[in-house]
């Protein structure tokens, strides 16, 4: 899948769920409504979608949601979907989750074929953590990463930097992630969907988060790159990772490869516009994939060239207005 600006598709982002075992602040209002189950696609229609995009050559696969490991039999797609990793059809399957399912799944994962997952950790204080996302509890995450870690799988925690919340946790999540072997991505806020709180009180370029760092470590610029959107330096005491996903201060979208998908087989080019491809039409048209197939290469070819993201104090609705759990992280 080449895209009418020459970018190669090869990363397919999945959403499997709108639902969530947390409420976090900047990503859902407080009594959020979820899509009714029916529109939701099947387990079998993710997997039928999943294995469209593969076989048009998307060789990275991230399940994400709303909360991926809170679906039913979650596991069953999951274990479905490692049979590509073995072909050699797919390079990596992998997940990012807010960890609380974790102590349960994180064998069957390895098993499945999962070798990294992201785990999005915003504080590493157990009250704050609960403020944050209104209903997780720090300890039940804590016992998941240990789980995955044990598992044996690999670690990238997410966090997203937060002025006047998690400011202040900057050297000492990276030093936790440092003991820990996990790797660490500081994430701006972006603006989706509406939230309870004004998103520009919060907002935290991480110009300002790099210029904490740099007071205590060097940093190493690296060309460490996973697929994503992170840029990486490596701090000089430590050797360790630290990456940041900066979509309002830089530009990222020029080197993008990825499409997403929503739990209800919308497609969606770009995460920070509204054009969008209804896959499950397609899907639910035949059983031979001529359709969805059809419908694939069409969207691609008006894949946009960016997005337009701004959070200032005029502009205090979101740019869009769809929920970060809906088109997932
Ligand atoms: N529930 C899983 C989790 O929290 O990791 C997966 C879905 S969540 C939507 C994916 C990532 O998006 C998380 O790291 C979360 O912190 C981040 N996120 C959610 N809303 C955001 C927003 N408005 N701006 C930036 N990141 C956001
Ligand atoms: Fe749930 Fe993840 Fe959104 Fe938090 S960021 S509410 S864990 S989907």
């Amino acid at each position: 899948m080449i895209d009418p600006f020459g970018r190669h598709i090869s990363y397919l982002r999945v959403s499997v769920t709108d639902r969530c075992d947390f409420r976090c602040v900047y990503c859902m209002a407080e009594d959020m409504t979820f899509l009714p189950k029916s529109d939701v696609l099947s387990l079998e229609e993710l997997d039928r979608l999943c294995t469209a995009f593969i076989g048009k050559g998307v060789r990275k696969l991230r399940l994400t949601g709303g909360e991926p490991l809170v679906r039913r039999d979650i596991m069953t797609l999951i274990r479905s979907l490692g049979r590509h990793l073995r072909t050699g059809a797919l390079d990596e399957l992998t997940l990012t989750t807010n960890g609380s399912q974790l102590a349960k799944y994180a064998g069957d994962l390895v098993e499945a074929g999962v070798k990294r997952i992201n785990v999005s950790v915003d504080t590493l204080d157990p009250e704050k953590f609960t403020r944050i996302t209104r209903w997780g509890k720090l300890a039940q995450v804590q016992e998941g990463l240990r789980a995955a870690r044990d598992a044996g799988l690999q670690i990238k925690i997410n966090t997203v930097a937060l002025r006047g919340v998690n400011d202040d946790e900057v050297l000492d999540l990276i030093g936790w992630a440092g003991r820990e072997g996990f790797d660490l991505t500081f994430i701006e806020t972006m603006p989706l969907g509406e939230v309870d709180v004004a998103r520009v009180d919060n907002y935290l370029p991480l110009s300002l988060v790099k210029a904490q760092i740099g007071q205590r470590h060097t940093m190493l610029e690296s060309s460490h790159t996973t697929g994503g959107p992170a840029r990486y330096v490596t701090l000089a005491e430590t050797g360790q990772r630290v990456g940041f996903i900066t979509p309002l201060t830089h530009n990222f979208c020029e080197s993008c490869n990825r499409v997403r998908v929503t739990c209800t087989g919308m497609l969606y080019m770009c995460l920070g516009q509204e054009d969008s491809a209804d896959l499950r039409t397609a899907l639910r048209a035949d059983t031979d994939d001529t359709a969805l197939n059809d419908a694939i290469d069409e969207a691609i070819g008006r894949k946009p060239k960016g997005h337009d993201f701004v959070i200032d104090r005029r502009r205090q609705t979101p740019a869009l207005s769809r929920h970060m759990s809906v088109t997932g992280g």
